[in-house]
């Protein structure tokens, strides 16, 4: 999917470490992202959960979008926005109900739709980011929309690498990772997953993918072969929530609960060739030189026994039968 090597080390995950990130100062003052707070920010954008006839910048609401106070971008380089989950302060994806999280699903895909119709924009990345380990600067559990005049570097390889796969073995790459079928292509349906089983809900699937280029890595797909992330319907948006929310309760359980990068991919603004997906990315460990240097990783986690370790936290989780594994999973 990215085009690049990826060392499976289980061995390096035992060798010996003393050096801890540097401690940084916290933030002073109330919390800008906290309902009472929204004075903080540049102008609200979207928000859901107001009830109508209520004022903008103020509580209540659910999800909030703002412009970001210090965007990456701005002008003809592209927007930043920031898309508050909730309006508690301590409840990340982990934490929060599976209608919670398909509302700020919801929240990105509008936000999408809008900006990928403006024609000075190619593609628009939803990310985010947990833990100071994974670069979050504010603790209150955020994602932000990235929009770019250009395609960025990791998605053109990823567009280009799925057009590889097609032309090689015809068929989609990530609905062969996935074990599902794209229609369009006529293949057989249900195949085995090329990726490690994780769980699966009725509209999307989570896997260990076989390269996975971190420990614990998950790719989590819509069943259904669809290149925007846009069109994805509620109800797709709703299963996706139930999948995130199990699977990020179940790393948490599983790995102690890391730091971790999340990361929308959608095709670029007019592009067509290409199936969305959300990349779970836990950042054990910071990239180091190795990774700068050569593009390549190393990941200490065999990812067989990463998918093996989060399905039976899946299974052993009360509501498992919602994110019960794939049809396919041996047991
Ligand atoms: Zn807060
Ligand atoms: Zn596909
Ligand atoms: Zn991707």
């Amino acid at each position: 999917l990215h085009d690049t090597w990826v060392i499976h080390a289980p061995d390096r995950g035992g060798r010996p470490r003393d050096v801890r990130l540097r401690e940084e100062p916290s933030l002073d003052g109330p919390c800008p992202f906290c309902p009472g707070q929204e004075h903080q920010t540049p102008p609200e954008i979207l928000a859901l959960g107001r009830p109508p006839g209520a004022a903008p910048g103020r509580p209540p609401w659910r999800v909030r979008v703002f412009g970001n106070r210090y965007p990456a971008v701005t002008g003809a380089q592209g927007l930043h926005e920031v898309v508050v989950l909730s309006p508690a302060h301590e409840r990340g994806l982990a934490d929060l109900d599976p209608d919670a999280v398909a509302e700020v699903l919801a929240a990105v895909r509008t936000r999408m739709a809008a900006l990928a119709a403006r024609d000075d924009l190619a593609a628009v990345t939803f990310f985010l980011n947990a833990g100071a380990g994974a670069g979050a600067s504010l603790s209150h559990p955020h994602g932000q929309l990235l929009a770019t005049p250009v395609v960025p570097a990791v998605l053109r390889a990823e567009v280009a690498a799925q057009a590889a796969w097609r032309r090689a073995h015809g068929g989609c790459l990530v609905c062969h990772l996935a074990g599902v079928t794209a229609p369009a292509f006529g293949a057989a349906a249900d195949r085995e997953p090329a990726g490690h089983p994780v769980a699966a809900t009725a509209h999307a699937v989570a896997v260990a993918p076989v390269a996975s280029r971190f420990a614990w890595e998950v790719l989590l797909a819509p069943r259904q072969h669809a290149a925007h992330f846009a069109a994805a319907s509620d109800g797709e948006l709703a299963s996706l929530a139930r999948l995130l929310t199990g699977v990020c309760r179940a790393l948490r359980a599983a790995a102690g609960d890391p730091p971790y990068n999340l990361v929308l991919h959608t095709a670029p603004v007019g592009g067509e060739d290409f199936h969305w997906h959300l990349e779970l990315m836990p950042r054990l460990a910071p990239l180091a030189g190795f990774e700068a240097g050569t593009g390549f990783f190393i990941n200490p986690v065999d990812p067989a026994t990463a998918a093996a370790e989060l399905r039976a936290r899946l299974n052993g989780a009360r509501g498992a039968a919602d994110a019960r594994p794939g049809p396919r999973t041996s047991p």
